[in-house]
Parts: structure tokens; C-alpha cells; sequence
């Protein structure tokens, strides 16, 4: 049976949510098992060549959870604090938000453990193409898709498509996606992820009655996913009152000017004396009243420490992991609704979907076919977890994990055991 540990890590808090679920649906201890263990785990050593002249030796990884219903598919991360445990919660979250939405993918994740702000352009390059020669034997168009996840981005995409596709001898895109678009990337696959949250907010601003004018939203973590969540919001009349980075963030009830905010960003390289507003941390940010809040920085952010201290009517998961099992129980008796990061942020791994198919088929499509199709899967998918959690009387994220860990059990059974 699952062992009784004390939630510290993140992988902790995705073994919980798992057997939390398996009670519920009273899951077969065989299969249980099998979806609480990994079908690979690789761990790489990345000797790089310094600009100085001198030699470094970075840990990477890439983990594959589960390939009942496809190839693994999942980001790289580059974090000094990265640690395995972080990347086995992350591979498997990959499994269930693949299967939730229903893109035909098993779940993986990888990394490496650095800090890619200190590094130059060409040492991060150096690094990016020996980690991808490190794990080529197990990744592949049928095999594994990378992508990319917390400080990777489409440059570090271009550099691994390439040195695949310089080893196996011939052009391959479909390797990874989140790739520039002249080299098989998708149109509309940057802001996938920030667009996918904006239409499932748009769906459980409906399903409340709620309105968008003048919603206030706060926004941990103004990067590539929570800034176009704010850009849209704004457009859509909302006002952003509180934004933040790594290094902090920034608050004024009365709303923030999104354009003014990415060009301060972009000329400071933090947010520290915005005019106009007031400064703060990234964890009182979390505490400030709003009727949106967006965790899109990192996970364990809301805690049993601070789950009674949220003043939001409603949480967005953009970030994979942001609330603890702890934390979500309190939430949920303070009638506070979450929706879970499988379906809020799984906007980036469909158009991800899109890219691969799109490379494979080696025909592309426009940019609003691809946020049609990303917009009708949001909308079925937001659909199912929100009936189901009618019906059973859970939470959205019990209801969430209910179906995604179905269609992977089902996979498994009718796939049998090899041998
Ligand atoms: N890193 C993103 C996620 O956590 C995208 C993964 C992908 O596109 O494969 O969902």
C-alpha cells in the first residue's frame, strides 16, 4: 500500500492526489502500482566546454512516467534547484493532463540542473546540444517529444531539433515541439498555454455568472504564460492588479497597464519601483483579495501555511504543482474553487499535439484553425470535469484526475502486461 510520508516535495503532493483518486475509484492494487512507478528514468552527466576555458559538468535528466496511450511527451526545465523528485511529479502530471484532454500522449519530463541566466548564449547552447545527444537513445518522433517547460524556450527547442536531426542524418522537426515556426513550428503555439487558461477561466466565469469587466486578477509569475494570460484578461476588460517575478512583484487594486508592464520588465529586468504602484512579495501577492488568482510561477506555492490566508473567489492552476494536497483540502472547505493545473494549463501541450501533427503530416495550418481546435478541446474537456464534479460532489481537480487516470487505466488493461 502507499507509504504514509510527511507532503514535502512536489512529488509527494502528485503521489497524494494519485491515491487519493485511486480510493475513489477504487483502482485494482496492480494497477495502482504500476501508475505510481516509472517506465524509465535517465540520468545524464553534461560535461560542457566554459567560455573561460574551464570545464563544467552539469546533471540532467528525463523521466517517462507512462506510455499506455502514446509517446511520452513533456518539457525540459532548466532550474539550479531542479531536483528528480521535482521532474517525477512533473513527468506524471504529464500522463494525466495528456490523457485528460485526451491528445493521444503518455506523460515524461527532463531537465537540468543550472542556472541558465548566468550562462552565455553559447555555453547554454553547448549545454542544450550535449543534453540532447545524452538522452537521444530514448527519445524520438514515436518515442518522446520534448518541448519546452520553466526557463526553456523556442532557441533552445531549434538547437535540440538540430542536433537530432544532425545524428540521425536527416531533417527531423517532429522531434520536439515548441519550435520556431520557419522550422516546423505551429503558429499560435507560444501563447498556447496563457490562451488555453484564458478560455477555461472564460468557461468557469460562466459556469459562476460571473462577468469579466473589471474582474481583478492577480498574476504570480509574469513570464511567458501568466503574461499573456494578462494580456488577454486586459483586452477582455478585466484589470490586472498584481503581477510579480522571480524577484518579486508589484500591486495596485485601481488595475496595471499590461503594455507599460512588459516594457518596464523588458528595460529593468525585474519590476522593483513600477510607477504607481505599491511593491510586494511574491508570497503576500498570494494573499492580496481578488476574484482571480493565477499561480504561474512554480509549484508549492500555496500551502497549508498560507491556504487560509487567500482572499481570491476563484484559483487558476498556470503552473504545474502550485497547491499542496494540504492546502487544497482547506481551500476546498473555504468553498474556494480550483481549477487543477491538467486542465488549466494544458493548453500548451495540445498545440504541442498540433505542432507534431502538423510536422508529420509536413502540412501546416493556419493560426486560427489551431486556436479553434485548442479552444473546442478546452471546452469539452472543461465540460466533462465540471459535470463530473456535479455529479460525484468533488472538487474540480478530484473530478480532473478521476478522468484522466480512467483512460490510462483502460489503456493499460486492454493493452495487457508484456511479457
Ligand atoms: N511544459 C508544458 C507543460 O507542462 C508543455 C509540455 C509539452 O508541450 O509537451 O504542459
Amino acid at each position: 500500500m502507499p507509504e504514509k510520508t510527511k507532503i514535502t516535495s512536489a512529488w509527494q503532493t502528485a503521489l497524494t492526489q494519485l491515491d487519493n483518486v485511486a480510493k475513489i475509484m477504487m483502482l485494482t492494487e496492480d494497477v495502482h502500482q504500476l501508475l505510481r512507478n516509472f517506465e524509465r528514468i535517465l540520468t545524464v552527466s553534461i560535461p560542457i566546454r566554459m567560455d573561460n576555458g574551464s570545464l563544467r559538468v552539469f546533471n540532467g535528466f528525463r523521466v517517462q512516467h507512462n506510455s499506455a496511450r502514446g509517446p511520452y511527451k513533456g518539457g525540459v526545465r532548466y532550474h539550479p534547484e531542479l531536483t528528480l523528485d521535482d521532474l517525477k511529479a512533473l513527468a506524471m502530471e504529464m500522463t494525466w493532463k495528456c490523457s485528460l484532454v485526451g491528445v493521444p500522449f503518455g506523460g515524461a519530463k527532463g531537465g537540468i540542473i543550472c542556472n541558465s541566466k548566468t550562462l552565455s548564449k553559447g555555453e547554454l547552447e553547448r549545454l542544450t546540444r550535449r543534453y540532447t545527444y545524452a538522452i537521444m537513445p530514448i527519445i524520438g518522433i514515436g518515442k518522446d517529444i520534448p518541448a519546452p517547460d520553466v526557463n526553456t524556450n523556442e532557441q533552445i527547442m531549434a538547437w535540440m531539433m538540430d542536433t537530432y536531426s544532425m545524428n540521425n542524418g536527416y531533417c527531423t522537426p517532429g522531434i520536439v515541439t515548441g519550435k520556431p515556426v520557419n522550422i516546423g513550428g505551429s503558429l499560435g503555439r507560444t501563447d498556447a498555454t496563457g490562451l488555453g487558461i484564458t478560455f477555461t477561466i472564460a468557461n468557469a466565469i460562466k459556469s459562476k455568472k460571473m462577468n469579466f469587466k473589471g474582474l481583478k486578477v492577480v498574476i504570480q509569475g509574469y513570464g511567458n504564460v501568466g503574461s499573456t494570460v494578462g494580456k488577454l484578461l486586459s483586452e477582455m476588460g478585466c484589470k490586472i492588479v498584481a503581477v510579480s517575478s522571480s524577484k518579486g512583484g508589484v500591486y495596485n487594486p485601481k488595475g496595471l497597464n499590461h503594455n507599460a508592464l512588459m516594457k518596464y520588465y523588458k528595460e529593468h529586468g525585474s519590476f522593483e519601483n513600477f510607477p504607481n504602484a505599491e511593491s510586494i512579495t511574491n508570497a503576500s501577492l498570494l494573499e492580496l483579495p481578488c476574484d482571480v488568482l493565477v499561480p504561474a510561477a512554480m509549484g508549492n506555492q500555496v500551502t497549508k501555511e498560507n491556504a487560509d490566508k487567500i482572499r481570491a473567489r476563484l484559483i487558476v492552476e498556470g503552473a504545474n504543482g502550485p497547491i499542496t494536497p494540504e492546502a487544497d483540502q482547506i481551500l476546498k472547505e473555504r468553498k474556494i474553487p480550483v481549477i487543477p493545473d491538467i486542465l488549466a494549463n494544458a493548453g500548451g501541450v495540445i498545440v504541442s499535439y498540433f505542432e507534431w501533427v502538423q510536422d508529420v503530416q509536413c502540412y501546416f495550418w493556419c493560426e486560427h484553425e489551431v486556436n479553434a481546435k485548442l479552444n473546442n478541446i478546452l471546452d469539452r474537456s472543461y465540460e466533462e470535469v465540471f459535470q463530473l464534479s456535479q455529479e460525484k460532489k468533488t472538487n474540480l481537480r478530484t473530478a480532473a484526475m478521476i478522468l484522466a487516470v480512467k483512460k490510462v487505466v483502460d489503456a493499460i488493461q486492454v493493452r495487457g502486461l508484456y511479457p
